[in-house]
């Protein structure tokens, strides 16, 4: 009876966990959508209300709840009627999904927070590329900032520093050194800086084996997506979408598949 009670009251507790961070994401995703759109266009990131981009209104509550704003309004303005970008809600649900998985994996930990320090300033980076092709290095310094914090809880501090360095490192090296090259067989520029810059970001929140596995995963979703906006719009695509949903993978998948893979030969 008693364990039937305390059962009941830990899977309700779950729930209730599950949710704050299914909020928390998409408050956060509905925020780094925000963010990226002026980082792109280069206003300030805090200051000033948000505003309809159409008709410069103020937003109230109800427009900014994450979501559900977005299915109650239908998709358009309050007040002038213009479509609201459904990459609003894809954000959104982007963001409480990431939440929700990390959770899920990790518990509430200092590293499930971390990953998704990392995953948000990656969304953010994605949204700006393909809005303007460029990756800010502000984000790239915001990310290595809150590695550094992230490292500082660890015990002990210099080899967790060190790890994620060799990360860092293990992401961004292979990529640039093959980089070198195309620019030198094709005689142009292949790949800008940003992308082997937001490599290095990534790979600091993870493992050398792991990195390596974020370059592959980023690198077959990066072609994923540039084959599927060929054929859709017949324009390149930027790669740090790919490095993003790369990570994402990586914080999820990763452990388990790197676990598998090695107990296939030891
Ligand atoms: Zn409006």
């Amino acid at each position: 009876m008693l364990l039937q009670a305390l059962q009941t009251c830990s899977s309700a507790l779950t729930a209730y966990i599950l949710c704050i961070a299914a909020l928390f994401g998409a408050a956060m995703g509905s925020f780094v959508n925000c963010a990226s759109a002026r980082l792109g266009s280069g206003e300030s990131v805090l200051k000033g209300r948000s505003h309809c981009p159409a008709c410069g209104h103020v937003l109230g509550a109800i427009d900014l709840i994450p979501v559900a704003g977005y299915l109650l309004l239908r998709g358009r303005c309050r007040y002038c009627g213009a479509r609201i970008a459904p990459r609003c809600l894809v954000t959104e649900l982007l963001g409480a999904a990431a939440c929700v998985s990390l959770v899920l994996c990790y518990g509430v930990t200092l590293q499930a927070a971390a990953y998704a320090a990392m995953l948000f300033m990656l969304l953010a980076a994605a949204l700006v590329d393909l809005d303007t092709g460029l990756i800010p290095d502000r984000l790239i310094l915001m990310g290595i900032g809150a590695f550094l914090v992230y490292a500082l809880f660890q015990k002990p501090v210099l080899p967790a520093l060190l790890r994620g360095l060799l990360g860092g490192f293990a992401a961004s090296v292979p990529l640039l050194l093959f980089v070198l090259l195309a620019d030198r067989l094709m005689g142009r520029e292949t790949m800008g800086g940003g992308d082997i810059k937001l490599f290095f970001m990534a790979g600091l929140y993870f493992d050398w084996q792991r990195a390596i596995l974020l370059l592959i995963f980023s690198c077959l979703c990066g072609i994923a997506f540039a084959v599927y906006a060929k054929k859709k719009r017949g324009a390149e695509f930027p790669f740090g979408p790919g490095i993003a949903a790369g990570a994402f993978a990586t914080a999820l998948f990763g452990a388990p598949l790197l676990n598998w893979y090695l107990g296939l030969f030891f």
